[in-house]
């Protein structure tokens, strides 16, 4: 499409909100033209994208739920997490055959190469940045000495906590930056980190009282450190990713395996976890799968997920490939390995163990 643009376009003003329901609107048009059962693709329509069955690949034409294609409001890019196209507004309109009017496509442009170029490492890969820029977390996150400060921990390798670390080393835990101890109430204290080292959320593991395991989530942690919660959205939504854990040191761009508790996911490359079977992990995208623990409700879990086509581990089959006893009925990843080092079994990569398919649930 070839524009004729005059210097009046470029000083007409665009209304961002105006934009956003043309842009939409037209995307409503492409998918009513593209996809026969329009009512089931409907858009999706969430608060920083438009969120719709990519029709590039055809997304839902096997699985109607499936809304992998986006447009970012913030530099409107166009990206699907399925065929990993990723293309600006202006051109994604015209694949389809619609276009903006020359100042739309002015404002579209100077918007795009404002905060795309700032925000995608490459062509290919997307990273953390199209959820939440990384910078936002660490401004919020609470540097780790003030945690310690305020719940009275002290460091793993202090030469008084023998106890603890050993229990660490019996988990095949080697990174005692991730944790804190509270001597006095018997807890653990394990951090979701930063890149730059700060706290951004944490999960107590209580040895004394019930429940075992609590969640901190940032929000949390600022109302028990009596800090003002500031008012910005951004905070609002770091803090509802803040229970992540990994969300600052994962590769968004590779493979990411999502295991139920923390402690698993610091044992896995490019594992986050979202810190328990009910919280669901937030960020839609297609390059994940799920080792949920091997018990009646990781296994119930797993099934609901595998039936949604997500992929999940197969835990039967793992074990049984790796010669642990199948009858037992519970294990999860660190129990694996400390299975495997105490009967020198060899333990098998994860990688081949995975399956969406619904005929291998058998194996789940
Ligand atoms: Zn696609």
């Amino acid at each position: 499409m070839t524009l004729n643009l005059t210097p009046t376009d470029f000083n007409k003003e665009v209304d961002d909100t105006q934009f956003r329901k043309k842009i939409t609107g037209l995307v409503d048009e492409i998918l009513r033209e593209r996809h026969s059962e329009h009512e089931k693709q409907k858009p999706y329509p969430r608060e920083e994208r438009y969120n719709f069955a990519c029709p590039y690949c055809g997304d839902s034409s096997k699985d109607a739920t499936k809304k992998r294609a986006n447009i970012y409001y913030k530099g409107y890019g166009f990206h699907c997490y399925n065929c990993k196209t990723h293309t600006s507004i202006e051109k994604f309109l015209s694949d389809f055959g619609k276009a903006l009017d020359s100042s739309e496509t002015i404002y579209a442009r100077n918007v795009h190469s404002e905060s795309v170029s700032k925000f995608v490492t490459s062509e290919k890969s997307v990273d953390i940045s199209y959820f939440i820029d990384p910078t936002i977390l660490e401004k919020y996150a609470i540097p780790k000495a003030a945690i310690f400060k305020h719940w009275n921990l002290t460091e793993i390798d202090a030469p008084e906590n023998g106890w603890i670390r050993k229990y660490l080393k019996d988990r095949h835990q080697t990174n005692n930056n991730v944790f804190g101890w509270d001597k006095k109430l018997t807890r653990l204290f394990i951090f979701n980190l930063t890149l730059e080292g700060k706290v951004l959320g944490f999960q107590v593991r209580n040895f004394k009282t019930e429940p075992k395991y609590v969640t901190h989530t940032l929000e949390m942690i600022y109302k028990k450190m009596e800090i003002a919660i500031p008012t910005d959205k951004l905070f609002e939504e770091s803090s509802k990713l803040s229970f992540i854990f990994g969300i600052s040191t994962t590769d968004f761009s590779e493979m990411i395996t999502i295991t139920e508790g923390p402690l698993d996911s610091f044992l896995i490359r490019n594992a986050m976890s979202a810190c328990g079977l009910e919280n669901e992990f937030p960020f839609d995208i297609s390059n994940k799968r799920y080792m949920y623990d091997y018990d009646s409700a990781g296994t119930s879990k797993a099934l609901e997920k595998i039936k949604e086509g997500e992929s999940v581990f197969l835990w039967k089959k793992y074990i049984a490939d790796i010669g642990i006893n199948i009858y037992k009925n519970k294990l999860d990843y660190t129990d694996v390995v400390t299975i495997a080092k105490s009967t020198k079994i060899n333990l098998l990569p994860i990688n081949g163990f995975f399956s969406d398919s619904k005929y291998d649930a058998f194996y789940i």
